[in-house]
């Protein structure tokens, strides 16, 4: 099977339905138009000589052009390797070398179209690779996430058997980038396979997304926290009115605060039900959507067909198991029973580009770099990223919660906690706070305030001040500047 067969099928299930609508170009297509359109462009690829397994940049925003594009390079049997169009050219060129790509896709590319001729079937599946994902590097070197088809096909069924999850006749708006795997696979994979109509723009700008779901009776909203604050910030009308057709909220890539979802409910009566996923896992490992019920600061449960299990890793407590029967053992409090979570299905990543290396182990299973526990109910609560534990004096702190202690300051308006060498304690805590617009905010203050909510240990014993905090394309918040792509391979 092959990602391209999801929009051949959706042809012919649905030829004249409304496959894709792109907000910023104006332009829509039918299903049958939408595959004509790759059919044209996975010919031209092969005119030009790509081989199987030949890898191809998408250097395209979220748009039309990215989701023709895409399916192109599958159907003509290379791999797809999206790169942020907004990157600087030094990236790119890393990019191209790390990946060895022969062609670069962008819209002046894909203009020059082709005469219609034969049709192009869908070559290769299951185990060849769909596309090459790079990792943004928030913790670690950015790395090739080497996805299969079966990977990416495993994962658009597993969300779709969650019920109340995207489906055929709902409008999705997709503003995130579909060069990050969140945008590609529950969006607009999961939309071909559904027949849903994917409402794209290359932009969020709160104002004009609420006008586009108003004009495109938009249903369902694939999203990130940072866009659900910015909806926070609006009034009860204005949501209303812009969200009056909309059935579903759903919000990834990081974490979802507690008061925007509860801000979101108070507005407009809607839940956001925030799901976990990561590249290698193609993307989507729980969902609050599972249970239905949006829990606040939880992830939720795998969704059907994954497995999870949280495992000891050093530095971090015992095991947790995570037999359904053992709930009561598995449940924790604190940070005492918390685990490094391991994911196990058939949407796992074929290891790193080139050769594959760090995937999964001979039992199926993926350590990913997240620590989390269990709460009574089952639901995962993600404490932190395991790179990112800060280590005092033997004494474990996760920025994560000094950061959550820190904004509930309502002086600040963003801070970043990381760690930094100290000669006595090992490491020691150092904050990085944005204040909020007027504030005026002291470092006594903030690190009083933290004495008074936090152990000793986990009080910064440095504050800084900046204007802002650099984020990643999906709005994560960069605790450290990305690391370089490492030397490309030699072969
Ligand atoms: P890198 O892995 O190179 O640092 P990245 O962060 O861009 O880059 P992604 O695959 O985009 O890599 O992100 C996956 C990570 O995002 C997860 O491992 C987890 O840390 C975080 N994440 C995803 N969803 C959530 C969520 N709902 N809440 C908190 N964190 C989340």
């Amino acid at each position: 099977r092959n990602i391209a067969g999801l929009l051949a099928d959706a042809a012919i299930r649905w030829p004249a339905a409304r496959a894709l609508t792109d907000t910023t170009a104006g332009t829509s297509f039918t299903w049958s138009e939408l595959n004509s359109a790759v059919e044209n462009q996975a010919r031209r690829l092969l005119e030009r000589g790509l081989g199987t397994g030949d890898r191809v940049a998408l250097r395209l925003p979220t748009s039309a052009d990215f989701a023709i594009a895409l399916f192109a390079v599958a159907r003509a049997g290379g791999v797809a390797v999206p790169v942020s169009p907004l990157a600087p050219e030094a990236e790119l060129t890393c990019l191209l070398e790390h990946s060895g790509a022969r062609l670069v896709l962008d819209r002046e590319a894909l203009r020059s179209s082709a005469e219609p001729g034969e049709p192009v079937e869908p070559s290769g599946g299951d185990e060849d690779i769909a596309v090459l994902s790079y990792t943004s590097g928030t913790t670690g070197p950015s790395r090739g996430v080497m996805l299969s088809h079966r990977a990416l096909l495993a994962n658009v069924e597993q969300v779709g058997a969650v019920p109340g999850t995207l489906r055929h006749g709902d409008r999705v708006f997709i503003a995130i980038p579909l060069f990050h795997v969140y945008g590609l696979g529950p969006g607009l994979l999961h939309a071909a396979a559904v027949g849903a109509t994917a409402v794209l723009a290359e932009r969020f700008d709160v104002v004009k997304a609420l006008e586009v779901c108003a004009a495109h009776r938009v249903t369902v909203i694939g999203g990130v926290p940072a866009m659900y604050a910015e909806f926070a910030r609006m009034s009860a009308e204005q949501l209303g009115e812009g969200l009056a057709t909309v059935r579903l909220l759903s919000s990834g890539a990081a974490p979802l605060h507690p008061k925007v979802l509860a801000s979101i409910r108070e507005k407009t009566g809607l839940e956001i039900f925030e799901g976990y996923g990561l590249t290698e896992a193609a993307p989507v490992v729980t969902s609050t959507l599972v249970t239905g019920y949006a829990k606040p600061g939880s992830v939720g449960r795998p969704v059907p067909g994954v497995e999870l299990r949280l495992v000891e890793s050093d530095g971090l407590a015992e095991p947790v198991p995570l037999d359904p029967d053992d709930l009561d053992d598995a449940f924790v409090e604190d940070e005492a029973g918390t685990g490094l979570v391991s994911v196990r299905g058939a949407n796992l990543f074929s290891g790193y580009w080139p050769d594959g290396a760090h995937g999964p182990d001979e039992d199926g299973w993926f350590r990913t770099g997240d620590v989390g526990y269990l709460d009574t109910d089952g639901d995962l609560h993600l404490v932190d990223r395991a790179n990112d534990l800060i280590i005092v004096n033997g004494f474990n702190v996760f920025p994560h919660e000094v950061e959550e202690v820190i904004v509930a300051m309502p002086e600040v308006a963003e801070v970043a906690v990381v760690g930094m060498v100290d000669e006595r304690s090992g490491e020691s805590v150092r904050a990085v706070v944005v204040p909020a617009q007027g504030a005026s905010l002291s470092e006594q203050q903030v690190m009083d305030h933290c004495a008074e909510h936090l152990a000793g240990y986990k009080v910064p014993t440095t504050i800084e001040f900046a204007e802002t905090l650099p984020h990643s394309p999906v709005g994560k918040l960069r605790r450290v500047p990305p690391a370089p792509l490492p030397p490309p391979p030699s072969t």
